[in-house]
């Protein structure tokens, strides 16, 4: 879970839209939201990812959902009300259902920086002292739900610590002088840098890879490594900033 910076609503949805749709849903009961301006500037807002469980939308059927933050049955005038709107995948939309948020709130990411109220332990989401909000919502979306998110989420990092032990590997060779070339220093450096793209706020389940490579003993080391070689540039001073900014500490 990461925050998200919520952007302007959609121009097609002015106020007379806002109330249009409002009424057509009051006496229809239409899913007035299902409109493509609205999905589409979601699915920007949240770089194509659940806003919640942060999984990609769009593939392997998980299609985007609109969610209404403040449920749509108990709250209808904010049915399309741009603020209550958020982006998010079947499995966190149907865990959720009807709960009132405005009764037990939980973190609304365009709102709230998760890591305030959040903590991870072995890719299991935990609330940070005792937050009652952190709390709320690890079990309002069932945010360690073992078989869709905490086995993927294990799949996902552990494998970019593979890759981070097979290009340390090179790093400390090239250290070492055993291998100076310069195609050497451009695996080294390039692929430090494909790496923390997977961490970067864009990339599926970012939060976790974010925390399971920053804290990584060997990427201390291999950042270490970059700094006396004087091969730690600008580029990757910038992506390891969005990274750390992503992670959870
Ligand atoms: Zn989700």
């Amino acid at each position: 879970m990461i925050k998200l910076n919520r952007i302007a609503r959609p121009p097609e949805l002015t106020a007379k839209k806002k109330r249009e749709l409002t009424q057509k849903f009051i006496k229809e009961k239409k899913s007035v939201w299902a409109v493509p301006y609205i999905k589409n500037t979601l699915f920007k807002m949240s770089n194509g990812k659940c806003c919640f469980c942060e999984c990609k939308l769009g593939e392997e059927g998980k299609y985007m959902h609109v969610e209404h933050f403040h449920h749509k049955d108990g709250y209808p005038n904010e049915v399309v009300e741009w603020s209550n709107l958020l982006p998010c995948c079947v499995r966190c939309n149907t865990n959720k259902g009807i709960h009132d948020t405005v009764l037990d709130p939980i973190i609304d990411v365009t709102l709230t920086d998760p890591r305030d109220h959040l903590i991870l332990d072995n890719y299991r989401y935990k609330s940070r002292s005792n937050s009652q909000l952190g709390r709320t919502t690890i079990d309002v979306i069932y945010l360690n739900d073992t078989d869709h998110l905490v086995k993927p989420r294990f799949d996902i990092a552990n494998k970019a610590k593979e890759t981070l032990e097979l290009i340390i590997g090179k790093a400390r060779e090239y250290k070492d002088g055993v291998n100076c070339s310069t195609q050497r220093k451009n695996i080294i450096v390039n692929g430090l840098k494909s790496l923390l793209k997977e961490a970067h706020p864009n990339s599926q389940f970012s939060a976790i890879v974010a925390t399971a490579i920053i804290h990584d003993i060997d990427y201390i080391e291999f950042k270490d490594i970059l700094i006396s070689l004087n091969l730690w540039d600008a580029e990757l001073q910038m992506i390891e900033s969005e990274v750390i900014n992503t992670s959870l500490y």
